[in-house]
This record gives structure tokens, C-alpha cells and sequence, in this order.
């Protein structure tokens, strides 16, 4: 039986890794959950999966909960909260589901207690790869993907050896705009750009996909999940969302993955890894399917993937930067207040201001990370 941890239970990611679990009720167990808001769904999970202590983002919504929380579960707070939700239970596996850098120091705090992590929060990485990678590596602790891109990966280097390893191709949807030039995306609205064609999420990484940010994200967390050089890494547009992503080694074979495009997947391989079990989801039916596209990244279409690759290359604070300022960039895009387009030029703005630095603790990032955010929050 694994036990497990989830940060993040209430978001698209953790609902969907609690579909996993039912489905495997001799499998998994849940020990810990956690939320932002989103009291009435917590309370329900809680009462279906009984787990020891569950987590709200203040003492207000927790004091809310605590009279509907099941006998025997505790309901702890904040960001305390979310570290003893991450790092204090008995759970074998931290699932890592909440949004943005916010989710580093719980993650932090699992890995330092041992705990295996199944990794969706990819902003984590981007912002803190060097300190969790190297962390997880003194710890002897493993960081399983359940972003699909780096299941897929992980899944086609399975027991080949790095030296074997040639490029890595992401596969990208394309986002909501895929087909749209630069002049159609002037006013386009918060609805159209929530509405993806392959994929249902959360709504900060669904205008991610839209920018290509989310690409930019996840070729960051490439290279720290993989100790990849950039120059290693390519990105494809791939409009049906079928082949998650693939591996050419040196002889020039590739392997990719594929499957229907639903997270049920690699979130379960992330909890079953190294072995598989039966999912409740479609299977993939080619010949019905016919064909597969391919187009090459277009970087003048899409300038924030170009700025995502420049950041990692020059590594250090760049991408907490990057990831931080685009976090706030799309909070104001989702709240009315900036133009779609203003996402990027507030990410390049930010970016282009910022004087490269070390970051070596915890506390420096954070001052990193508040810095960009305040400057977004104010062009
Ligand atoms: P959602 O927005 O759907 O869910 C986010 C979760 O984080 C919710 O449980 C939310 O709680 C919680 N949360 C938000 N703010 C806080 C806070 N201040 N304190 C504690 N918890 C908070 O996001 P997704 O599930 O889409 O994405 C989660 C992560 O997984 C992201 O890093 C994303 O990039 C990554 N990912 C997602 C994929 C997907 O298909 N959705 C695919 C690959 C990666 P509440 O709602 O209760 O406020
Ligand atoms: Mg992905």
C-alpha cells in the first residue's frame, strides 16, 4: 500500500490524481491533502479518503472546515501547514499539484524528509531546479514526472544509459491560439484563451499553453529533471497531443510515447513507477485517427519561447525571473487588468531589467522572486 500526499487535491492535477486512487483503493491510500480556497471540495475529499491532516491556505477557511473534517483528521494552515501536509505524515509519495514557485518549500521539505515526488508543479523547478535536484540526489529521493511531456521522456529512457542519449524533442498542443497570427491575438479575451484544444486544466497553465510559456516551463524542467545542455532540447508543434514527446539517441533511433492525451496516465505512472497497472481511460486507436501533424516551432509566433530557452541558458536567477514575472503577468491577464499580448511584454520587460545573480538559499530567491513580481505588478 503507498501512502500518499497531495498538495494541491482541490486543482485539476489533484482531482485527477484522486480519480487515480479510487480506482485503486488496494493500491494507494490517502494520508495528507492539500488546498487553497476551495473549502466545500476539500471537506468532500476528506470525508471520502480520510486522511490524517489536510491543509487551507488560512486559519480563517481552516477554522471554516474543522467542524465537517472527518474524526481522526487535522486541519492545519498556511504555509507551515503545507510543509507539515508535505513533510509530517507517514506518506511514501508527495504529490506536488499546487500552482507556481509557491510549492517550492513544501517540496523542499518532502524531499528533506524522504519522501518520493511525484512532480507536476513544474514552477518549482524552473525556479529552484539546481536546489531540489541536488537535494533529492543527497537524499537518495526520487522526483517522478506527471507533467505529460516528461513522463513521456522518462518513460522512453527507461533503462538506457545517459551517454545514449542524443536530443529530446518536446511535443507542443500549440495552445489555444495555435493558428492564429500575431495581428489576430490584439483582444483577444480571457474566454477564448481558457478555452484549449486538447487539453481540460487549471486556468494559469491553460493561458500558458496559449503564450507558449508553458513549453518554456517545461524545457527548463527538461533539463534539470534529465541534466540536459539546452542545446539538447527542441520543441514541435504536434496539434493533436497524441505523441507526448520523444528521445533521439546517438545512433539515431527514436523512441517516443503515445497515447490519448488525459493526465490520468502519467500521474498514475508517477505513483505505480517502476511497474504499470490498468487506468480507467480511452485507449488509442490509430488507424481511427489517421494521421499525425508536425510543424516546426515558429519563434517569431511564439517570442516568449525564445525568451524562456534565453533564461535558461543564462541560468542562475534568470528563469525565477522568467517564471515568477509571467505568474503575475497572467493573474492580471485573467483578472481583466492587461491585453493578452501584454503577457509577453511584461515577461520581457522583466526580464530585460533584471541584473543576473546567484541564488544559493532559499532566501535569496525569495527575494528574487518578490522582486520580478513587484515589477510585473507595476508595468
Ligand atoms: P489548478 O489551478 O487547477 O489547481 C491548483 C491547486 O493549487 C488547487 O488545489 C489550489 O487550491 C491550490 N492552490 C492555489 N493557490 C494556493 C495557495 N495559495 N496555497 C495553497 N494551495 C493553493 O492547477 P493545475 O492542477 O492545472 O496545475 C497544478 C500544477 O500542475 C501546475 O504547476 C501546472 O503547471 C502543473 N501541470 C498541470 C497539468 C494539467 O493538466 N492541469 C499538466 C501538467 C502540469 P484551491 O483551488 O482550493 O484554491
Ligand atoms: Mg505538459
Amino acid at each position: 500500500m503507498k501512502k500518499i500526499s497531495l498538495l494541491g487535491s482541490t486543482g485539476s492535477i489533484g482531482t485527477q490524481t484522486l480519480d487515480v486512487v479510487k480506482h485503486h483503493p488496494e493500491r494507494f491510500r490517502i494520508v495528507g491533502l492539500s488546498a487553497g480556497s476551495n473549502v466545500d471540495l476539500l471537506i468532500e475529499q476528506a470525508n471520502a479518503f480520510k486522511p490524517a491532516v489536510v491543509c487551507l491556505s488560512s486559519k480563517e477557511l481552516a477554522d471554516s472546515a474543522r467542524l465537517h473534517m472527518p474524526a481522526g483528521t487535522t486541519v492545519l494552515f498556511g504555509e507551515e501547514g503545507l510543509i507539515e501536509t508535505a513533510a509530517g505524515t507517514d506518506a511514501d509519495t508527495v504529490v506536488t499539484a499546487i500552482v507556481g514557485s509557491r510549492g517550492l518549500s513544501a517540496t523542499l521539505a518532502a524531499i528533506e524528509a524522504g519522501k518520493s515526488i511525484g512532480l507536476a508543479n513544474k514552477e518549482t523547478l524552473v525556479t529552484a531546479g539546481h536546489i531540489v535536484m541536488e537535494q533529492a540526489k543527497r537524499k537518495g529521493v526520487k522526483i517522478l514526472p506527471i507533467d505529460s511531456e516528461h513522463s513521456a521522456l522518462f518513460q522512453c529512457m527507461n533503462g538506457e544509459s545517459r551517454k545514449a542519449i542524443g536530443k529530446i524533442t518536446i511535443t507542443a498542443s500549440g495552445g489555444s491560439f495555435r493558428d492564429h497570427t500575431r495581428e489576430q491575438l490584439q483582444g483577444v479575451t480571457v474566454q477564448e484563451a481558457l478555452n484549449h484544444p486538447n487539453w481540460s486544466m487549471g486556468a494559469k497553465i491553460t493561458i500558458d499553453s496559449a503564450t507558449m510559456v508553458n513549453k518554456g516551463l517545461e524545457v527548463i524542467e527538461a533539463k534539470w529533471l534529465f541534466d540536459l545542455s539546452y542545446d539538447q532540447i527542441e520543441v514541435v508543434i504536434h496539434p493533436e497531443s497524441i505523441i507526448h514527446s520523444f528521445v533521439e539517441f546517438v545512433d539515431h533511433s527514436i523512441i517516443a510515447q503515445m497515447g490519448m492525451p488525459d493526465m490520468r496516465v502519467p500521474i498514475q505512472y508517477a505513483l505505480t513507477y517502476p511497474e504499470r497497472d490498468e487506468t480507467p481511460t480511452e485507449p488509442l486507436n490509430l488507424a481511427k485517427l489517421g494521421a499525425l501533424r508536425f510543424r516546426e516551432m515558429d519563434y517569431d509566433r511564439f517570442p516568449a519561447l525564445r525568451l524562456a530557452f534565453d533564461c535558461g541558458r543564462l541560468g542562475r536567477s534568470a528563469p525565477a525571473v522568467f517564471n515568477a514575472a509571467n505568474e503575475i503577468a497572467v493573474a492580471r491577464f485573467l483578472k481583466g487588468e492587461i491585453e493578452f499580448l501584454g503577457i509577453e511584454s511584461i515577461l520581457e520587460r522583466v526580464v530585460y531589467a533584471h541584473e543576473v545573480c546567484d541564488m544559493n538559499d532559499l532566501q535569496t530567491i525569495a527575494e528574487v522572486d518578490q522582486w520580478a513580481r513587484r515589477l510585473a505588478g507595476s508595468i
